[in-house]
């Protein structure tokens, strides 16, 4: 229950049980929960552990039990808390409307303030999210990287199994696609539209998209413009905040989220995005950054590409192919986006759509969760595994950069002949330019 006791300041803080003042989590969203257990099947770490406290149940249960002072942010706590995906699976399905998303973020953000981990972890995690979210540092990475592929050292040390011990380092290791991009491509920062013109976009062009997958950003400018819209790409567009967002740095995430409405100007009809996390992120800034009507306005602009591209009619070819489409947690469940994918793919003459067993449970990517948890990301991406291999499914489309990485490493691994692919790359495929 909401307490006082001295700060450093010497100023009386208020405290909500085991958490401090700053963001904690919302009381009246851990009432809600009438412990149905509804959410229980559609949770991914309780259908490979089967615990209780490792279940959305049992989570708002602990959050709720250190809300009220009954419990202190102990390494049991943090352990439940740490092994949560954040895929929101649950929200899904609770029918109660339990906000866990945010529960969890907020929460998320009290250990990382209050409770004390392994240095190992702590390190490990600060360099993960100084690197990801941030373009600068990634190039460098990648750099780095592509050296360590091309100068055979990655052969070595995979012959060798020198990382095994490492978990961690060798699920880095193992994530590396086989050819990464040389560079960045450089986009205009205006596209005109072709043809009827439908009206103007920003686009955000991602951390991980625009130096993993560049060929993914071509495409979606390119299929943008041909669909009617004109587009802004400002440069120096930054980070969404997403990945903080997640790992509980919400005051990082806010002034990224500042600093990125920014570039995007009011004359923009939607702020479109091609990673489900980014979108999912956006959506949720008036939760964030409360009581400012420029972020409500904002937020309801943020689209999924696959929104736009569903309602628009682009001449197609004929692609002779068996698709499969994998939900990315965070526009299943975080964006609610679901049958446009789906959709802008069965338009495609040729392409055979078949359903994936199980599509909307998590693979284990989560942002960086498979760099971090890498045993319990293995053990969801083999399940994922499995059901794309009874699919008969020659390409697997997701919407997210994390997701493919992690669909694409496991197909590799069990040497899966399937292909892994942004919606907008094959829609790309079909619209080719004439002449
Ligand atoms: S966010 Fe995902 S992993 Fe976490 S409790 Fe909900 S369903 Fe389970
Ligand atoms: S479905 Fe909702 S109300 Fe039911 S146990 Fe899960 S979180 Fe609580």
């Amino acid at each position: 229950m909401a307490g006082s006791s001295v700060g450093t300041s010497g100023a009386p803080e208020l405290r909500l049980g085991a958490f401090d003042h700053r963001d904690p989590p919302a009381l009246d969203g851990l009432r809600a929960c009438v412990h149905c257990g509804i959410c229980l099947p559609q949770c991914p770490t309780y259908r490979v552990l089967g615990e209780e406290m490792d279940s959305p149940r049992g989570r708002v249960y602990l959050i709720r039990a250190a809300a009220e002072g009954r419990l202190s942010l102990t390494p049991t706590f943090t352990r439940h808390l740490d092994l949560c995906l954040g895929c929101r699976a649950c929200e899904s399905a609770c029918p109660s409307g339990v906000p866990f998303g945010q529960l969890l973020e907020a929460t998320r953000g009290q250990i990382e303030r209050q409770a004390s981990r392994p240095l190992g972890q702590r390190v490990w995690s600060r360099l993960l999210l100084s690197v990801f979210p941030s373009p600068r540092r990634l190039a460098l990475l990648l750099g780095a990287a592509r050296f360590y592929q091309r100068s055979g050292l990655q052969r070595l040390v995979r012959a060798t199994r020198l990382l095994r011990p490492i978990r961690r380092l060798a699920a880095l290791d193992a994530l590396l696609p086989n050819t990464l991009p040389n560079r960045e491509r450089t986009l205009p920062e205006m596209v005109p539209a072709r043809g009827r013109r439908r009206g103007t976009v920003g686009l955000l062009v991602g951390c991980v998209q625009r130096l993993l997958f560049p060929r993914v950003n071509a495409e979606s400018v390119r299929l943008l413009a041909r669909a009617g819209y004109e587009l802004l790409i400002p440069r120096n567009q930054g980070c969404c905040g997403a990945m903080h967002l997640h790992a509980g740095r919400i005051d990082e995430a806010r002034s990224l989220a500042s600093r990125l409405m920014a570039h995007f100007g009011r004359e923009v009809d939607f702020v479109v995005t091609n990673a489900a996390g980014c979108g999912s992120a956006m959506r949720d800034y008036p939760h964030w950054l409360r009581g400012d009507p420029e972020v409500e306005a904002f937020s309801l602009k943020v689209r999924d590409i696959a929104e736009l591209l569903a309602e628009c009619e682009l001449p197609l070819q004929r692609l002779d192919v068996t698709v499969t489409y994998h939900d990315a947690c965070h526009l299943a469940h975080g964006q609610r986006v679901r049958s446009q994918p789906r959709q802008m793919l069965a338009r495609i003459p040729g392409v055979t759509l078949v359903e994936l067993a199980d599509s909307e449970l998590c693979c284990g990517s989560a942002g960086v969760y498979n760099l971090l948890q890498p045993e319990m990301a293995d053990r969801l991406l083999t399940l994922k595994l499995e059901c794309i291999a009874a699919s008969g499914a020659t390409v697997v489309a997701t919407g997210n950069p994390g997701c493919i990485l992690q669909i694409d490493r496991g197909c590799r691994a069990r040497g899966l002949a399937v292909e892994v692919l942004h919606p907008v790359e094959l829609l790309g495929r079909a619209v080719r330019e004439e002449g």
